[in-house]
């Protein structure tokens, strides 16, 4: 016993995921310890962490000026960028990363990351959407574990762990259903960003919270999913569920169907990919408060919530196609948030994209895939320059 504590690099940290592991790692010392911490612009948030976790690196995407680093402890070391992210993730004694950073800026470090064997607890979906082929393949040959963060999926690796793959049938992902479940289109195409980020279930950052209004969020889960098990979309099912208790399911060839099920709190599987295989005594709130109420499940509606029928779409055309839905959506999702397109203008210009991007099967390299992201990008903005969901601002 007494192995010494495992050394954890958060990339992300400020964020929502990123506060809920720094909470469970600050409550078990002797399991964890910080080795690097990073974020985007918060520096404020980003030193006042580190005064408390002490790691080696701290890194920002971009320089500041030495005062605002004031309060850093003396062995705290300053880095930026991408290249800062790679030292993060190298940082000595780091035996795990956690990929929490909005967007895919972090593809190239976590790669690299996996490459050398180190534990992935992958929060960041949109690294496996845009380059999934790569980043699994980087996990195999550096002989580490990739394991997810996210709540149905870490559901799905709980419910398959010990089981043959070749005896899965299909993969029934949860959803809640976000805040527009039960709104007509009419009314969704009213919607402010307020109501957009009003999610019933879960406290999460903005992207992702507008990506679960749209089901945008379950279209990239689906991608996700599909790497993280190796099961083809085709045989990988939406099923709405808004209670958020069941978190995702496998359904076996003998008609026998194993669920994870818990309260719906990140802690519990930020925690499960941090300490797996063992599990840590949280003794956060229980289940009890969930029992009496009722569960209920039901089919999407495609037509209500298109993003998810771009995002089977795009999985079905491979290649570089999921990384122009994911890059046209970020893009479309930050038009939303700034008030320069309807919130049904979201899914409209993700489909223009994919429509008017050139998206080739030819995904052979890291540098394709980040090039179709790029053009992607360029290529979202000129149509939203150009929409007729822009509201006149
Ligand atoms: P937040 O918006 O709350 O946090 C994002 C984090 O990323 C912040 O720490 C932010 O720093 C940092 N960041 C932004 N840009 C950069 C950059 N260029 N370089 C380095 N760091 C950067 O997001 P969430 O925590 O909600 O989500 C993070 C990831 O986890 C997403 O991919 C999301 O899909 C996924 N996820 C989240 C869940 C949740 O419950 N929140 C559930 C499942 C998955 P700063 O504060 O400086 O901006
Ligand atoms: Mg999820």
């Amino acid at each position: 016993m007494n192995a010494p504590p495992k050394g954890v690099a958060l990339l992300g940290a400020t964020g929502s995921i990123g506060l809920n592991a720094l909470d469970i790692i600050g409550r078990f010392p002797e399991r964890f310890r910080v080795t690097a911490l990073c974020a985007g612009k918060n520096v404020r948030s980003l030193v006042a962490l580190a005064e408390k976790f002490r790691p080696s690196i701290l890194c920002l995407a971009e320089p500041v000026a030495p005062s605002q680093l004031k309060g850093l402890p003396p062995r705290t070391r300053v880095v930026f960028g991408e290249a800062g992210m790679h030292e993060a993730v190298a940082a000595q004694g780091t035996d795990i990363v956690l990929a929490a950073a909005s967007g895919v800026s972090s593809i190239r470090p976590v790669i690299a990351a996996a490459r050398a064997g180190k534990r992935i607890a992958l929060a960041n979906k949109e690294l496996l959407v845009m380059a999934g082929r790569f980043l699994i393949e980087a996990s195999r040959l550096g002989g580490g574990e990739l394991l997810p963060v996210d709540s149905e999926h870490s559901a799905i690796f709980q419910a398959i762990e010990g089981h043959r793959r070749e005896d899965i049938k299909r993969i029934l992902l949860t959803a809640s259903g976000g805040p527009f479940r039960t709104w007509t289109v009419a009314r969704m195409r009213e919607a402010t960003v307020a109501d957009a980020l009003g999610h019933p279930t879960w406290r999460m950052g903005a992207k992702i919270t507008i990506d679960s209004a749209t089901l945008m969020n379950k279209g990239l889960e689906m991608i996700e999913a599909s790497w993280l098990f190796d099961v083809p979309p085709s045989r990988i099912d939406v099923v709405v569920h808004p209670q958020s208790v069941v978190h995702s399911m496998v359904e076996y060839r003998d008609g026998g169907v194993i669920a994870q099920l818990g309260p719906p709190d990140m802690r519990i599987p930020i925690a499960y990919a941090l300490s797996w295989p063992e599990r840590l005594p949280l003794e956060l709130p229980g289940m009890d408060r969930h029992l009496t109420g009722e569960w209920t499940f039901g089919k999407p509606d495609l037509r209500r919530f298109p993003a998810l029928a771009l995002a089977y779409t795009a999985a079905g055309a491979g290649g570089t196609a999921p990384a122009v839905l994911n890059a046209a959506n970020e893009v479309a999702v930050e038009a939303f948030l700034a008030g320069r397109i309807r919130f049904t203008g979201i899914a409209r210009t993700v489909g223009r994209a994919i429509e008017s991007t050139r998206c080739g099967k030819q995904s052979d390299t890291l540098q394709s895939v980040l090039d179709a992201d790029a053009a992607a990008r360029e290529e979202t903005g000129r149509i939203l320059s150009r929409s007729r969901d822009t509201r006149g601002r």
